[in-house]
């Protein structure tokens, strides 16, 4: 019984709002969000921003991601698909332009029998700046 566009609660708002503004490419962690949210919304709480962050994932209004090797989960606007690359010196976060192809997709669920609703790749190894530098992976 959901209405196709739910009223979304003046908390969830500010959140989406927040999240939108940091834009496409900035990956907010939940902190982030949360620390943003509350300049404008001082009494808005972590846990609502906790639960609206995921309420608004769930809705499909902003993207939520897991990278490996980071401790939260980031989430950005909901953009194109795309795939990340996480440094391994520096911990940066970027978005890679890589989607797997929609042939490429319907072969892999034919073939497994999959019904695939969602993809995520996460490349990693050294950003552009560490790479530059030499950053010595592991020696010191
Ligand atoms: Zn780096
Ligand atoms: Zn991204």
């Amino acid at each position: 019984m959901s209405p196709s566009t739910p009223q979304l609660p003046a908390n969830y708002r500010v959140i989406l709002d927040v999240v939108n503004e940091f834009g496409a490419g900035r990956h907010a962690t939940a902190q982030e969000v949360f620390m943003r949210a509350r300049e404008r919304q001082p009494r808005i709480g972590f846990t609502t921003v906790h639960r609206g962050l995921a309420r608004l994932h769930e809705l499909g209004h902003i993207l939520k991601l897991d990278i490996p090797g980071e401790g939260s989960a980031m989430y950005e606007p909901a953009t194109d698909d795309h795939a990340h690359f996480r440094c391994t010196a520096c911990g940066a976060v970027e978005d890679v332009d890589y989607a797997c192809d929609p042939a490429t997709r319907a072969l892999l669920e034919a073939r497994h029998g999959l019904a695939i609703r969602q993809e995520s790749i996460t490349f990693s190894g050294l950003c552009r700046s560490c790479a530059a530098t030499g950053t010595p992976s592991g020696a010191s």
